[in-house]
């Protein structure tokens, strides 16, 4: 499995940067932004390496139904039963800051549409 020691998401996987864990397999790890923008912020992210939705696919598209099967279930365990929202940002024009691919899981509350 490819990791990159220099990458935040990877340490996160790995335990050596804490998090508040929510659910997690063997693939995947499910865990709360340290920065939410809604009541429930949780993302989901693979313990292999991808930057993007973009490499992850043409790698293990697997894996990223896995990464979205564990999405939905975290709205389950969160109890979003009213609605959420499940967001990827890809490179610069979407504003992705972590390099390491992820699926934002928010809800909790009314989310605007279409977002800024
Ligand atoms: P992006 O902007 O790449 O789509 O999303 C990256 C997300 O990672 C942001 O929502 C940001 O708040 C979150 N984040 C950045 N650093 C950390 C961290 O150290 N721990 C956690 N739990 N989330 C982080
Ligand atoms: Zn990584």
């Amino acid at each position: 499995m490819n990791t990159d020691s220099d990458c935040l998401f990877c340490k996160i996987s790995s335990g050596v940067i804490p998090a508040d864990v929510i659910t997690e397999s063997n693939s995947a790890i499910a865990f709360r932004d340290i920065d939410p923008k809604a009541p429930t912020h949780v993302l989901v992210i693979s313990r292999e390496h991808f930057s993007d939705v973009d490499e992850l696919t043409a790698s293990d598209p697997n894996l990223a139904g896995e990464l979205l099967t564990l999405a939905a279930s975290v709205a389950k365990i969160e109890g979003l039963g009213t609605g959420y929202r499940i967001v990827t940002n890809i490179g610069q024009d979407a504003g992705q800051s972590v390099p390491h691919v992820h699926f934002h899981v928010l809800g909790g509350r009314s989310l605007a549409w279409p977002p800024g």
